[in-house]
């Protein structure tokens, strides 16, 4: 099939006749000026003309002595018969360029300079607030400190194994889950091709005319996937309650010994109770002679090594908190 070619256009610039036909008119029919190629533009979408029985020979050239656009074919300018040699090639204009303006724009009264200097000084404030607090952050200093509270508390988790309702995908349920029921939700959802997406991309020959080309992108819906879900019993160790003791300096730490019921069950059965997991914390509370507090979670050896009253060394960041690790005992 042959290439189809449509008219580029252009205004006259000397008596500003509009659209003009790039390949028809190479000058304006009106006062006679050269066509200008750097000044042809595309035609709305739909309001192209077709150049019937163009053929392309090549991008155009511009006369050197009187501008006139020439055929490629042409050896010498149709205007003033002036030769080829050393003429440039006409200008080719890029699809959605803006149809040429005659007058120059006029400049924006807003300057964008002060816009950018605003967004520059708040970006400026926040790169310093950064560095400062980073700065007070890594800044410590030596803060001469009094025990003034030691404090401990350990707790046990009492478990017992129950019906305990759960769901999941029918595919991932448990082995011994048990009372299933099921029911049909979305679980995901699948792109299905949906038609495709087209537009005419333009490109312009150079010789007062264009050519078009259908550029298309496959386009998707979203579809959704169902899937069986399974509603259901399992019996597993659960968290009942967590007993708790706590005390401070004049107790000594110990821990809680929880009751246990239905201990006569035989294991893994349903109402059986078991001990679970132990938590434990030891606190103490310093005093700065300024009247400053801060708290410190030790471990069990060092907490247990300092005594009330006791004089001591924290090192402490200049955003206020405390370094725990740095406490030292004062000689
Ligand atoms: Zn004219
Ligand atoms: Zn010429």
């Amino acid at each position: 099939m042959a290439e189809q070619y449509f008219e580029m256009l252009w205004d006259c610039p000397q008596c500003a006749t509009p659209e003009l036909l790039g390949t028809t008119h190479r000058h304006c029919p009106t006062c006679g000026a050269a066509q200008d190629p750097a000044r042809r533009y595309f035609p709305k979408p739909g309001a192209e003309v077709e150049a019937s029985g163009h053929r392309f020979v090549g991008v155009d050239w511009t006369c050197t002595y009187c501008t006139s656009p020439n055929s490629a074919a042409a050896a010498f300018c149709g205007n003033c018969g002036g030769p080829k040699d050393g003429a440039k090639t006409a200008a080719i204009v890029p699809d959605n360029a803006p149809a040429p303006v005659p007058s120059a724009p006029v400049q924006s009264a807003i300057s964008p300079k002060s816009k950018f200097s605003w967004a520059r000084f708040v970006l400026a404030m926040g790169v310093l607030a950064c560095v400062v607090l980073a700065f007070l952050f890594f800044s410590k200093h030596d803060e001469s400190v009094q025990l003034v509270e030691k404090t401990w508390s350990r707790s046990v988790d009492v478990e017992q194994f129950s019906a305990v309702r759960s769901s999941d995908w029918c595919d991932a349920m448990p082995p011994d889950a048990y009372q299933v029921s099921r029911s049909r939700e979305q679980r995901s959802t699948r792109q299905v091709p949906a038609g495709q997406d087209c537009i005419d991309v333009r490109s312009d020959m150079g010789d007062g005319s264009f050519t078009k080309r259908r550029e298309c992108t496959p386009r998707y819906r979203n579809e959704p996937v169902f899937d069986t879900k399974c509603s259901y019993f399992i019996n597993r160790w659960r968290l009942l309650r967590t007993d708790r003791l706590a005390g401070a300096a004049n107790l000594a730490p110990n821990w809680p010994s929880p009751l246990l019921a239905n201990t006569l069950l035989p294991a893994n059965s349903l109402g059986a109770q078991r001990l679970g997991s132990r938590q434990e914390n030891y606190r103490i509370t310093v005093q700065s002679k300024q009247g400053k507090s801060w708290h410190c979670d030790l471990s069990p050896d060092v907490w247990s090594g300092l005594a009330e009253n006791q004089a001591l060394y924290l090192k402490v960041r200049g955003t206020g908190g405390a370094d725990c690790a740095s406490l030292k005992t004062q000689p």
